[in-house]
């Protein structure tokens, strides 16, 4: 649910003309379907210019047909797609009239809604298990590959640039940087999720050292409370101190967020590189620490 309500939403309201979030956004919210995002690929992640999917326009049928041309084209890590997603927002390389005018958005169906069985052309699954800490083995990351699926025209993401009835490419006058504010958004959202779990951590520890009790006094008083000893407080303390301060900078990044889409919208782009910044190097602290915690 998280990669529904954090990624293809959010994908869909930045980059989804208002008609195209007025027929997704409601079965999503209802989880009528389920969406995941589908962008990294086997050969390709922070390099997102070099993905290698095709969306290449058929004028003849009015559809674009998806294609993964190479093994390094499968798309590979999106979280969701294994076994829950009925739906991703697939990036890909887009070609019409003969032209690649490069990475666009579009809304696939990859499952039948009645048996969840995958649609003809569609290869996926899961990608197995993970290293590190297992935390993330209760994700379905998953693999898919395309082979010639054809897709309505409509379900291009057409907010910012659209392909005509022609096959013409134009683009809007709406501006591009707001794809970026996707990107701000998840971000804030994780550094928002790590002070939650580092809360959760801290109080468990927090509480258990208050009950703990270990060594009495020297004249056979009670034992004390594990809590009470330094080496204790300078284990918690600092992660106690680090809890409330990625809760505060986490409410902080929600208005930085807010705050850079009104911008972004009224066409002043002043405040992104900051929200990038911020968010980018933030998420990596309050994650990494968390994790270490
Ligand atoms: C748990 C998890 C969940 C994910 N969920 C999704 C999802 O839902 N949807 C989706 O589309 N993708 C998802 N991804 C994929 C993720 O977005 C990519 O892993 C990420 O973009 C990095 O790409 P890559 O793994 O190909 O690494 P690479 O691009 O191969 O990078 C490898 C290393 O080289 C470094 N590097 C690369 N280029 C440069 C450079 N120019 N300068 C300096 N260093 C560089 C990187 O920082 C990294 O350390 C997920 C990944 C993980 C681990």
């Amino acid at each position: 649910m998280l990669l529904l309500q954090g990624m293809f939403v959010p994908a869909i309201k930045g980059q989804g003309t208002e008609e195209q979030q007025k027929k997704w956004l409601p079965m999503a919210y209802k989880f009528q379907i389920i969406g995941c995002y589908a962008q990294t690929e086997l050969g390709h992640g922070s390099n997102v210019q070099g993905l290698e999917t095709t969306a290449t326009f058929d004028p003849s049928t009015d559809e674009f047909v998806m294609h993964s041309p190479t093994l390094t084209s499968s798309k590979w890590w999106p979280g969701g797609l294994g076994k829950a997603s009925t739906h991703a927002v697939v990036y890909a390389r887009l070609i019409t009239e003969g032209k690649d005018y490069g990475i666009h958005g579009f809304i696939v169906q990859l499952r039948s809604l009645d048996d969840h069985s995958p649609l003809p052309g569609i290869t996926l699954g899961d990608i197995g298990g993970k290293f590190g800490s297992g935390a993330y083995n209760s994700m379905d990351n998953g693999v898919l590959r395309f082979d010639h699926v054809r897709i309505p025209r409509d379900q291009m993401l057409m907010r910012l640039s659209q392909v005509t009835r022609e096959g013409k490419y134009v683009h809007s006058d709406v501006p591009k940087q707001l794809l970026y504010g996707t990107m701000v958004y998840v971000r804030q959202t994780i550094v928002a999720d790590a002070s939650k779990a580092l809360s959760r951590a801290v109080c468990i520890a927090v509480r258990y050292s208050a009950i703990r009790k270990q060594f009495g006094s020297q004249a056979g008083g009670p034992e004390t409370q594990v809590l009470n000893y330094k080496t204790q407080q300078s284990r918690l303390f600092p992660l106690l101190a680090s809890a409330y301060a990625y809760r505060f900078v986490g409410q902080w990044l929600k208005w930085l967020y807010t705050d850079v889409t009104q911008k972004l919208e009224a066409k002043d782009y002043s405040t992104l590189p900051e929200a990038h910044a911020c968010t980018a190097g933030l998420k990596s602290v309050t994650t990494s620490a968390t994790a270490l915690c």
